[in-house]
């Protein structure tokens, strides 16, 4: 399986990190060794020193398909959860300054945790969803789908133009602006319409 996200797909979180509105979806991969699961911790690396969190609707892909249409692209995914696309936002400055590939910054072993998949048929509409995150009991970050500037079918249909989507794969969907770092001993939690689907204390 692959891992596909989706960078700067908030107008706010563009604006957050000084970059510009992109005119279409900034999409970058994690291996399938990034993913960590059932709210199992996640280990400070030790080759950052400001790791952040970046809250993110992720979907799961139900099956196969290559340069999707845009009438279609509502049947290629059937599952939603929250997400966190870890960042060593330090050591993604730098690739970035030197015009580099992201990966060590973003794709390292654990990077993108996964929350509990919920059907996608039980949400009256995907794209109005509200989700939040929470650290230490505080919210830190909130969002709706509804800001996306992408939606999740216009991301299918930029996504299957160069990649096969293949069963399984996840799409981080770009996270919303009140991004940040977690320091050792950091408890992080998603809500998504106020249910808890996500946690991952920082050790
Ligand atoms: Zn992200």
């Amino acid at each position: 399986m692959k891992i596909f996200c989706i960078g700067r797909n908030y107008v706010n979180h563009a604006k957050e990190l000084n970059n510009p509105v992109p005119e279409s979806p900034v999409i970058f991969m994690k291996p399938s060794t990034a993913l960590l699961i059932n709210n199992r911790p996640l280990y400070y690396p030790e080759f950052t020193s400001d790791l952040h969190y970046e809250a993110e609707i992720v979907i799961k892909i139900c099956k196969n398909g290559r340069h999707v249409q845009p009438g279609f692209a509502h049947t290629y995914y059937d599952q939603w959860t929250l997400g966190l696309d870890f960042t060593a936002r330090d050591v993604q400055i730098q690739l970035k300054s030197k015009g580099l590939p992201w990966e060590k910054a973003k794709a390292w072993d654990h990077s993108a945790a996964i929350g509990t998949f919920q059907p996608i048929a039980h949400v009256a509409n995907i794209q109005a969803l509200n989700f939040s995150l929470r650290k230490n009991g505080q919210i830190v970050q909130a969002g709706n789908t509804a800001d996306m500037i992408f939606s999740i079918d216009q991301l299918i249909v930029q996504i299957s133009k160069y990649f096969k989507l293949q069963t399984g794969d996840l799409v981080f969907t770009g996270t919303p602006a009140g991004v940040g770092p977690v320091q050792i001993g950091d408890v992080l939690e998603g809500f998504v319409q106020e249910q808890k689907v996500l946690s991952c204390e920082i050790k």
